[in-house]
């Protein structure tokens, strides 16, 4: 049986590593938390959103950053201060604008795929992740946002994903929770939300029970191949140790980059920074009052879903500012108060604050596939759509590592003396 690692317990990680498993192969998952789903994958806006596959490499983003450059509680926010890395990441940013469409349909498209693998793995494999199949509702406060989301609309269409315009009174029908004054929305009823992490901790659970070798508290610290084996080294001194397998897949995250630098590939991610607060809906009136449909608020950029009875999350803000992963309390207040605002029913005396970095390619498309070597595959920077996409990744990954080693002769699993 070929032995194959996979580095990252992440939504990316392991949903690769079940994909591989289901195939055949004998998997060893390596993540340095001592849980699966610690990182990026742990309180994002929790929506399973192929309304939102829009990529953002659109002049508007560039635009509206320079915008927001110097307005601390803007839903976009870049330190100024260079970094080889960010210029070069910018650069490629702009260089995909002229694939803004295609790379939009594309998603959709991935999105849709993705849905159908999620559902059935939970049900089969009897994960609990407070799946909430109600839709999702877009809503505009002004016409040229509306407009903007009328041509995306024909966008998704392209990609096999149909969403229906609706009126403010519409709007109230489907989510009467929701105050303020709407110009529009648009509204996707085959969307849905969950939380990722109870999802990605049952799912390697069941990786486990399917015979995955789960390793936790392993930081890599380099890994290496020749194109027909792969080392991969974790631990320090004494405790350093060297294992070998046939091929490694990269699902590491904001580190993928590093990693893929050591197998001689170049992945771009940058980790641009998000926040969630979850809000705990401790009384019979604020859980009345908190929506259950998800909700994307266009102008200020938040999502939200309602995870439960008694939680109602609300994430969103993108900041370029290298590896932090600091929670600063100016980008969390504007979140509260659109809680306020949107919902003044709801109770927010007990909210709980979160930041991730969203493991982003400058095309805004997961880098998934092989790298230079041929037992060397990538499935990593998912941005701002990890969620919704990791599933359909996978498979997809699944798939071309069978191809790939389908007839080549194994090598040994194991930890090799250092
Ligand atoms: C605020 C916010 C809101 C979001 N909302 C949504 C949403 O509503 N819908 C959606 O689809 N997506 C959303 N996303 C994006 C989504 O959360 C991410 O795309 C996804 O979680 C990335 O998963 P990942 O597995 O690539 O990375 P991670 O979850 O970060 O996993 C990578 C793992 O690799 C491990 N690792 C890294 N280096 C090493 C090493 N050297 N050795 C061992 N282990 C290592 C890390 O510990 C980590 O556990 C949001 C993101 C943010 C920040």
């Amino acid at each position: 049986m070929k032995t194959i690692a996979v580095i990252g317990g992440g939504i990316t990680g392991v949903t690769t590593a079940y994909a591989l498993a289901r195939r055949g192969f004998e998997v060893t998952l390596f993540e340095k938390h001592r849980y699966a789903g610690m990182e990026t994958s742990f309180a994002n806006g929790g929506q399973l959103s192929a309304s939102n596959a829009e990529v953002w490499t659109h002049w508007s983003t560039i635009l509206k950053g320079m915008k927001w450059m110097l307005r601390s509680d803007a839903p976009l926010l870049l330190n100024p201060k260079p970094s080889w890395h960010k210029l070069s990441w910018f650069a490629e940013f702009i260089a995909s604008i002229p694939r803004y469409e295609s790379n939009t349909v594309k998603t959709a498209r991935l999105a849709i795929q993705a849905r159908e693998h999620l559902f059935s793995w939970a049900e089969a494999e009897g994960i609990d992740f407070d799946l909430k199949r109600q839709g999702i509702l877009h809503i505009y406060r002004d016409r040229k946002g509306f407009e903007h989301a009328a041509a995306v609309s024909k966008l998704l269409a392209q990609g096999g994903l149909p969403r229906r315009a609706v009126t403010p009174g519409e709007m109230r029908a489907i989510e009467p929770t929701l105050a303020g004054r709407y110009y529009g929305g648009f509204y996707t009823e085959s969307d849905s939300t969950g939380d990722i992490h109870k999802f990605t901790h049952g799912l390697s659970r069941a990786c486990e029970r399917r015979g995955v070798h789960c390793l936790y508290g392993q930081d890599v610290r380099e890994v290496r191949s020749d194109g027909r084996s792969a080392t991969v080294e974790v631990g320090q001194g004494a405790g350093r140790e060297l294992h070998r397998f046939d091929a490694v897949v990269v699902c590491a995250g904001v580190a993928s980059r590093t990693l893929a630098a050591q197998l001689g590939d170049r992945v771009n991610v940058y980790p641009v920074k998000g926040y969630s607060i979850t809000v705990n809906l401790l009384d019979a009136a604020s859980q009345a009052a908190a929506p259950t449909v998800s909700l994307l608020d266009d102008e200020t950029k938040l999502v939200t879903s309602r995870l439960g009875v008694d939680r109602f999350r609300v994430a969103g803000t993108a900041e370029f500012n290298g590896l932090d992963k600091n929670i600063r309390a100016d980008r969390i207040k504007p979140l509260v108060d659109w809680v306020h605002q949107c919902f003044p029913g709801v109770n927010t005396r007990q909210v709980v604050p979160w930041a991730g970095l969203r493991p982003m390619m400058p095309d805004m498309m997961p880098r998934v596939g092989r790298g230079r070597r041929a037992n060397v595959f990538y499935n990593t920077g998912h941005g701002h759509l990890g969620w919704t996409l990791s599933a359909a990744t996978a498979e997809l990954l699944g798939a071309s590592v069978e191809q790939a080693l389908g007839d080549r002769e194994a090598v040994p699993a194991g930890a090799l003396a250092a």
